[in-house]
């Protein structure tokens, strides 16, 4: 029988373990803070930031948006972070990605205080994280490694493909998986005979943004599946990377979309955000 690998419910579960913990820390006098960017009026990031904030507000985290025009210059986004960097009740800064095109993505990312870089992109918490020293994690990666971990499914030994080799996906998830002793293959749109090594995935994570892209001819039989995708089909429908119906009977254990790593990835970002604030203790 295959496993859902529920990221709703995990997520919900480890929520509420991490509003105990931001309660008891209030109560000792800090309150997480973090800040949220959004530039632009780009429907889809606009309702990132409103789920995340939601979930920050919940638990008890202090979530502080800046919304900027589109027209923003680079010069004023990198003040606005230049102030949150020295704001001592901030401690995760978030600028919500896509930029519109006169902002240098990376120059933005680089100005964010390396131990403020709730979302791990920052060069110096890549380099942390490809080092095996302690650092912010990108949160999409950690909450599959989560979620993995929730189910008690363990990578070590086992060859992960992943296809796809972005900053915020493909290339942190690597390192995360390497680790944790995971043997790890990374493809892109540019790999020979794709589907000739997706099938020697005992894990396999799709993360290329093609709606169902990865087929049950892609699949190794009892292989486990995660989908990162958030694609629509043809008909406008939310799908992910993996054509769901086909490979979740092959698959052990596979995520859905939506309801898999969406949720988990919102998750590890206030886990992120506690972690960072509960050096504010002292302890
Ligand atoms: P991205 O920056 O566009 O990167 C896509 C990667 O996939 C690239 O490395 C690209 O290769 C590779 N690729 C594209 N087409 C391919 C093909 N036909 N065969 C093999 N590789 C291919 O995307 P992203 O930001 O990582 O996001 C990927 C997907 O995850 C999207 O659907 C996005 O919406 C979703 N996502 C979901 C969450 C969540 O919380 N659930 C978070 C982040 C992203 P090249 O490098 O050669 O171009």
């Amino acid at each position: 029988m295959t496993t859902i690998l529920d990221g709703k419910k995990t997520a919900n579960a480890l929520m509420s373990e991490l509003s105990a913990t931001v309660q008891s820390m209030i109560a000792r006098g800090v309150t997480p803070g973090l800040a949220v960017v959004l530039v632009g009026d780009d429907p889809a990031s606009a309702i990132y930031v409103r789920n995340k904030q939601r979930r920050a507000e919940s638990l008890g985290i202090r979530s502080v948006k800046h919304v900027l025009p589109a027209s923003t210059t680079q010069a004023t986004l990198l003040q606005i972070i230049a102030e949150l960097n020295l704001d001592p009740a901030i401690d995760g800064i978030l600028v919500q990605l896509p930029l519109p095109a006169q902002i240098d993505a990376q120059a933005v990312i680089a100005a964010i205080a390396p131990d403020k870089d709730v979302d791990g992109f920052h060069p110096v918490n890549m380099g942390r994280l490809w080092t095996r020293q302690p650092g912010v994690v990108a949160s999409t990666p950690l909450g599959i490694m989560a979620l993995l971990n929730h189910y008690g499914i363990s990578v070590a030994g086992q060859h992960a493909v992943i296809v796809g080799r972005s900053n915020i996906v493909g290339r942190p998830l690597a390192g995360l998986l390497l680790n944790q002793d995971a043997t790890v293959t990374i493809t892109h749109s540019k790999t020979a005979n794709l589907f000739a090594l997706t099938r020697q995935a005992d894990l396999l994570v799709a993360a290329l943004g093609q709606a169902e892209f990865i087929t049950a001819e892609a699949v190794k039989p009892g292989a486990v599946v995660i989908d990162v995708g958030m694609d629509r089909n043809d008909s406008g429908k939310l799908v992910g990377d993996v054509a769901f119906d086909q490979v979740a009977p092959l698959a052990s254990a596979i995520t859905p979309v939506p309801g898999g790593v969406g949720p988990m990835t919102i998750a590890a970002l206030m886990m992120q955000t506690v972690t960072l604030a509960k050096r504010r203790l002292n302890e």
